[in-house]
């Protein structure tokens, strides 16, 4: 296919895009710090849901040099919640060297160097804020693409990343890059979307391989599903004196530097038993399930008043309890043991 084969769509979607696209707050106002947090913070989390989380941030640090300034454990505490907490420390990582560097990079290639900063957001940042011809490729443009050329190439394979980038990039008018961009990813959030499409309201349905035999949800096409392994936790929430023993966790695995009430990792099919100084512990849940990427998780809770603390492991440390919610903790933990409303 070449770059003219495609301009027939440019008209139809930019249309549609300048009477139907979001009006999101860091698009009337697209500055690259605002842009860059709307990008991070949306990754894998649906807009209503991330928009307080962009909306707290920007209160709490209006400027890329504010965020870098912030202490880490606050920046985890105000992401709390999000998951892909690998996100949060690698904004603050990012922000510290762009406060460094004097100004927010203004072109892809030095962009997409940035800690967290892909193809798709280095491409979304470029062309929103400083109309460079990057095509961004999202979940809603493998779909959008998928279905208006009904291609059978698995999306999740090498071959079929490489095609769906080259046909993004070829279908890009260049002198329009930000306005094409959102309108693809606008089109496929609310029109072509996963399940029950608006065919019939789709600008660009006269052109649509798809759409005659309505089989646009068999597109896009997957090779195959991620395996998720399943591991159960047991939390012990030790109470002692008027306050709770918590630890920071280690690199390596899940929720990494986000803090836990003393737990233990079941492995295999087999049961644990309590530690003996949790005698008289208190079950609170069992079985809680908690589905991350590729990890499901079922969680026992338990609590324990103790009279005198027990010796725990050397990470472990004595938090009081009116100072529990300055700490990051795991939505799960928030769950179980109900320091969360939702
Ligand atoms: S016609 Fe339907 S399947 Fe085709 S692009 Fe539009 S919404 Fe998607």
């Amino acid at each position: 296919m070449s770059k003219t084969d495609h301009n027939h769509l440019h008209a139809p979607l930019l249309g549609w895009f300048a009477r139907h696209g979001r009006e999101l707050p860091w698009r009337t106002d697209p500055e690259p710090y605002r842009v860059w947090l709307s990008e991070i913070i949306m990754q894998q989390t649906r807009i209503s849901q991330g928009m307080a989380y962009w909306q707290r941030f920007v209160a709490a640090w209006p400027t890329v040099d504010r965020l870098a300034g912030a202490d880490e454990q606050q920046v985890m505490r105000l992401w709390q919640g999000l998951g892909y907490y690998s996100r949060a420390r690698n904004l603050h990582r990012a922000a510290k060297l762009i406060a460094a560097m004097g100004a927010f990079p203004q072109t892809y290639a030095e962009i997409i160097r940035l800690p967290g900063v892909g193809p798709y957001t280095a491409a979304a940042i470029a062309s929103l804020c400083f109309g460079e011809a990057q095509a961004v490729v999202d979940g809603n443009v493998y779909r959008v693409l998928s279905r208006l050329y009904a291609i059978a190439t698995p999306i999740d394979t090498t071959q079929g990343q490489r095609l769906f980038r080259d046909l993004a990039r070829d279908i890009l008018p260049p002198d329009r890059a930000a306005d094409w961009n959102q309108a693809m990813m606008d089109l496929g959030a609310m029109v072509c979307t996963p399940r029950n499409p608006q065919c019939g309201e789709c600008p660009l349905n006269v052109y649509c391989a798809v759409y005659p035999d309505g089989t646009a949800e068999n597109h896009p096409v997957k090779q195959g599903k991620v395996k998720q392994r399943e591991r159960r936790f047991i939390y012990l929430w030790v109470e002692c004196g008027g306050c709770v023993a918590l630890r920071r966790r280690p690199g390596g695995d899940i929720w990494q530097g986000l803090w836990e009430p003393y737990m233990m990792e079941v492995t295999g099919c087999g049961t644990a038993a309590l530690p003996p100084w949790a005698e008289g512990a208190v079950l609170l849940r069992s079985g809680m399930k908690h589905v991350l990427s590729h990890q499901v998780l079922l969680a026992d809770a338990y609590r324990v008043e103790a009279d005198r603390r027990p010796t725990l492991p050397g990470d472990y440390r004595w938090v009081p309890l009116n100072e529990v919610d300055r700490y990051g903790l795991p939505r799960l933990v928030q769950k179980l043991f109900a320091l969360t409303d939702t």
